[in-house]
C-alpha cells in the first residue's frame, strides 16, 4: 500500500521553527485509533489486556496515551518500572517480562505488584530468595525446534528458529516450576511465549495462540494449577515496505477466537485471560524521523548525507531493515533519482537507504522516515559523540508538543569525572 506521511511539508516547516530537525515526531490520533481498533479485537474476551512494550518508545505522553487507552505496560529492567511508576502504572498493569534478571529489578517488580514473567526454572529458586513468590506468577516458554508459518500455498511465510533462542522454558521444566511456585504460595499462573518476531502474517497469533491453549490445558491437568492468564506477547508486526500486506487485527483477534472455543472452552477455561504484549504494532507506523538533506556527495555512487545518523535510527544499520523514505514537498515527483542516503557517523553501514529511488534532493529538503515510532529513538546511543534527538507529539488538534528535548553536550558530558584538571565546554 502506498506510505502516506502523517504530517505535510508546511507542518513540518511549522514545528521546524521551533524544534530543529533532526527529530522523532508521533501522532496522537493514528495511536489511539490503533489502539481501539486492537482493543476492539479482542473485546471477546473478558480479561483481554495489552501490555505495550516499554523498550519499544519509552516516553511518559506516549505511555499515558496508550494507558487512557485502556493499556498496561511491559518491562524488562529497574528503569523501566521506575518510569512505570512515574506514570502512575503499577501493580498488575504491568508485566515484567525480563531475562538474566538482576536482584534489584525482582525486588523492583515484586515491590510494584507486577505480573512477574519467570524467564527460566533457576528463576523459581531465585525469585524465593530475593522476593518471595507473589500470589500471581508466569512462565515463559519456548518450544525449542523451528517455527514456521505456511500460507495457502505452503511456501514458507514466517520461519523464527525458538531452538537458538536464549528464552523462556522446555515444557518439563513449566511443569516443574508450576508445581514448585504452587508449593510456595503462587494462586494464579500465566503463560507466556514470543516465538516471532515482526509478522506480516494474519496467522501468526492464532497459531501461536493454539499452542499455547493446548499447552495450558496439559499444564492444568498435570499440576493442577489455575491458569489465569495466557499472554501472546509481541511478533505482530507492520508493512515496513509499501508492497507488503498490512496485518488485519480484526481477522487476528477472530482468529484467536477460535482457537480459545475450540480447545480451552471444552476444558471448562473459558476463563482465561488473554493478554498481548506488542511494541512495534502499537507505535512504529505513528512515528518518523525527520532529517533535513545538508550533503550531497558525487563519487561512485549518489550519496544525501543527513542531520540524522544510525544513533537515531539504528535499525538499518543493525538489521538492513527497509524503512520508507518520502522526500517531504515532493510527494508527487517521479522517483527517477537512485542514492544512498547516508548519516554522518564514521561507520560505513551508516545508511538509511541503498540505492533507493527517489524523487531529486536539493539541499535543505525534509526528509520523513516512516515507521520510526518503535525501536526507533529507543535503540539510540552515543556513539561518535552524537546527540539524541528530539521527541515530539502531533496532536488530535493538530497542533505540536515537545516530549523530550534533545540531548546537548551538557548531557554528553554528564558522566564523566572532571574533577581532576579538565576543562568543561560550556554549553
Ligand atoms: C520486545 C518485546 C515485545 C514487543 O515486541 P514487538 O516486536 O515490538 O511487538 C514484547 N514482549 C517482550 C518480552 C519483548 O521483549
Amino acid at each position: 500500500m502506498e506510505k502516506k506521511p502523517f504530517i505535510t511539508l508546511e507542518q513540518a516547516k511549522d514545528i521546524i521553527k521551533d524544534i530543529p530537525t533532526p527529530f522523532h515526531i508521533y501522532d496522537e490520533k493514528g495511536i489511539r485509533e490503533n489502539a481501539r481498533a486492537l482493543n476492539k479485537a479482542f473485546s471477546w474476551n473478558k480479561g483481554y489486556k495489552e501490555y505495550f512494550a516499554v523498550k519499544a518508545t519509552p516516553n511518559p505522553y506516549l505511555m499515558k496515551i496508550l494507558q487512557e487507552e485502556g493499556c498496561g505496560m511491559d518491562c524488562s529492567s529497574y528503569t523501566e518500572l521506575e518510569l512505570c511508576e512515574a506514570c502512575g502504572i503499577t501493580g498488575s498493569d504491568i508485566m515484567f517480562s525480563s531475562n538474566v534478571t538482576p536482584v534489584q529489578d525482582m525486588k523492583k517488580a515484586y515491590e510494584l505488584g507486577a505480573n512477574i514473567n519467570l524467564d527460566d526454572l533457576t528463576h523459581v529458586e531465585f525469585i524465593k530468595k530475593v522476593c518471595g513468590v507473589p500470589k500471581t506468577i508466569c512462565c515463559r516458554y519456548n518450544p525449542g525446534g523451528v517455527f514456521k508459518l505456511a500460507d495457502s500455498e505452503e511456501k514458507v511465510q514466517v520461519m523464527d528458529t525458538p531452538g537458538d533462542s536464549k528464552y523462556g522454558m522446555s515444557e518439563e521444566q513449566m511443569v516443574e516450576a508450576f508445581t514448585e511456585l504452587k508449593k510456595a504460595g503462587a494462586e494464579e499462573f500465566g503463560i507466556h511465549a514470543f516465538l516471532a518476531s515482526n509478522t506480516v502474517s494474519n496467522e501468526y497469533y492464532p497459531e501461536l495462540a493454539g499452542i499455547l491453549f493446548n499447552l495450558a490445558v496439559r499444564l492444568h491437568k498435570k499440576t493442577g494449577v489455575h491458569i489465569k492468564f495466557i499472554n501472546l506477547s509481541g511478533g505482530v508486526g507492520v508493512d515496513y515496505k509499501p508492497e507488503q500486506p498490512k496485518n488485519d487485527i480484526a481477522i487476528i483477534g477472530e482468529g484467536v477466537r477460535k482457537k480459545f472455543e475450540e480447545i480451552l472452552v471444552p476444558e471448562g477455561m473459558g476463563d482465561v485471560e488473554i493478554y498481548t504484549e506488542l511494541g512495534r504494532y502499537m507505535l512504529a507506523p505513528y512515528g518518523a524521523l525527520v532529517a533535513t538533506a545538508i550533503h550531497e556527495k558525487h563519487i561512485y555512487k549518489e550519496y544525501i548525507g543527513l542531520d540524522a545518523c544510525a544513533a537515531n535510527l539504528m535499525r538499518p544499520a543493525m538489521y538492513g531493515s527497509y524503512h520508507h523514505i518520502t522526500v517531504l514537498g515532493k510527494e508527487n515527483e517521479p522517483c527517477d533519482h537512485k542514492y544512498d542516503v547516508t548519516g554522518g557517523l564514521c561507520e560505513n553501514n551508516d545508511k538509511f537507504a541503498i540505492d533507493r529511488m527517489l524523487p531529486k534532493i536539493d539541499m535543505g529538503d525534509i526528509i520523513y522516515i516512516h515507521d520510526a515510532g518503535a525501536h526507533g529513538f529507543s535503540m539510540g546511543y552515543n556513539y561518535n559523540g552524537k546527540l539524541r534527538s528530539a521527541e515530539v507529539l502531533l496532536k488530535e488538534d493538530g497542533s505540536h508538543k515537545l516530549i523530550r528535548r534533545a540531548e546537548t553536550p551538557g548531557d554528553y558530558f554528564a558522566t564523566f569525572d572532571f574533577s581532576d584538571d579538565f576543562k568543561l565546554p560550556k554549553d
